[in-house]
């Protein structure tokens, strides 16, 4: 016998419900996003891709990385589509609700927000200090819950539906030593994801998360360079090495490997999808 709370209430979907939720971009023709951090690595292959999709986009980062993101904007352009760098910090609201402002008066309404942006610092744990753990959290947690649900009220008075994008990790999935207030950040925006998701689908925006393994970029350079000072290595001398003896496919990832699996989430392929954080770590087993 099912408790009363196995009732088919939320197991059996009603038509009407299920239409109401089902088409999140509503097959829209013009496209527009914003990809925070996008000035290099993972979150520029994110911008690249989507901008190939069809869509304009809005490309962020911080003021220190402008000219990055000023030539990610010459490369989308000379794809054929519009695109504008919007330099604000995701860790301040008020620069968020600018950035969104921006993003809407220059390319049209808001499809999709890629809250990429993060930093990562290898540190043990017995070390951090009370400053480490608020900037982390600063700007890979409160940097994605600004640029989630500013997006989402922004989606939800064009009431159109959209897609939330956020840069979770493996390490919210396996353990990564010296990594720990990271891997608590990349957690953070896991779980945010899973509830956030509950109280957009009601407006057919789905959020969903993606969750990259080692990556080919300067975060990874950073990670690689002060974890060999820790283990007596020098830079890329074992910890890649190691790190695709650990890889199931063989090797550690690009960033194209990453912006793939966005180009998925923000399509309307994955329309039925939300609350979800997809790993793209080539098999990874940390032991
Ligand atoms: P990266 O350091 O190469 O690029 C990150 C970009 O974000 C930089 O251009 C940086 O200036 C920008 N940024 C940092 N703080 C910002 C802020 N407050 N506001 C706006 N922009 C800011 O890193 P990456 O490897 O491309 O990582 C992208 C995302 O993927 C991050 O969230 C990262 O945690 C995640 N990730 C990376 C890896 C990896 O192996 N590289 C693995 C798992 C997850």
């Amino acid at each position: 016998q099912l408790p009363l709370s196995w009732s088919p209430r939320v197991a059996v979907q009603t038509p009407q419900r299920v239409r109401r939720y089902a088409t999140p971009t509503n097959g829209q023709q013009k496209r527009t996003a914003i990809v925070t951090g996008s000035a290099r690595g993972i979150g520029k292959a994110i911008a690249l891709r989507l901008a190939q999709d069809g869509y304009d986009i809005c490309v962020n980062d911080i003021p220190a990385n402008k000219s990055g993101a000023e030539e990610v904007v010459s490369e989308i352009r000379g794809l054929g589509r519009n695109a504008f760098p919007f330099m604000a910090d995701v860790s301040k609201l008020q620069e968020v609700q600018k950035l969104v402002e921006a993003s809407v008066n220059e390319l049209g309404p808001l499809n999709t927000m890629v809250a990429n942006a993060g930093i990562a610092q290898v540190k043990a744990l017995l070390d951090l200090t009370e400053e480490d753990l608020k900037r982390m959290f600063e700007i890979n947690v409160y940097g994605v819950f600004n640029c989630y649900s500013t997006a989402a009220k922004q989606m939800i008075k064009q009431g159109n539906g959209g897609k939330l994008l956020g840069a979770a990790s493996i390490v919210a999935f396996k353990p990564f030593a010296l990594l720990s207030h990271y891997s608590a950040s990349k957690w953070a925006v896991r779980g945010m994801t899973q509830a956030f998701a509950m109280e957009m689908a009601e407006h057919k925006i789905t959020v969903n998360a993606y969750a990259p393994g080692i990556v080919g970029t300067a975060m990874w350079d950073l990670i690689d360079e002060e974890l060999g000072k820790k283990k007596g290595a020098k830079k890329g001398d074992t910890i890649k090495k190691y790190s695709s003896e650990l890889i199931a496919l063989g090797r550690t990832s690009v960033p194209e490997d990453v912006s793939k699996a966005v180009s998925f989430l923000s399509s309307p392929d994955s329309d039925y999808m939300t609350g979800q954080t997809i790993v793209i770590d080539g098999g990874i087993i940390f032991t």
